[in-house]
């Protein structure tokens, strides 16, 4: 599986938990790589904690996030967000 996640209030509200969820699925030949709707200079912080985990962080500049991920050349199989919609539509 390709596992993209979420980043704010995904991965924000327990990042001890959401390593433990990337070292298993890395561990089990699973990849992982996060989106986010920030702008890469609004997230300063992210490549040294989730950035360290996953394989790439695909920033959209509120653009959607399904159509901007694939066109940087990833197709997740399983999206895990806590605000769904965003998939498909801007913010
Ligand atoms: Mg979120």
């Amino acid at each position: 599986m390709l596992i993209c996640l979420d980043y704010d209030e995904t991965y924000t509200v327990d990042p001890e938990f959401w390593d433990l969820v990337i070292e298993l699925a890395l561990a089990r030949g699973h990849r992982v790589i996060c989106a986010t709707m920030r702008h890469e200079h609004e997230a300063e912080e992210m490549p040294k904690t989730i950035g360290k985990r996953v394989e790439a962080i695909i920033y959209t500049g509120r653009k959607a996030k399904f159509d901007f991920v694939q066109k940087a050349g990833y197709y997740p199989s399983i999206w895990i967000d806590d605000m769904p919609h965003f998939l498909f539509q801007g913010g």
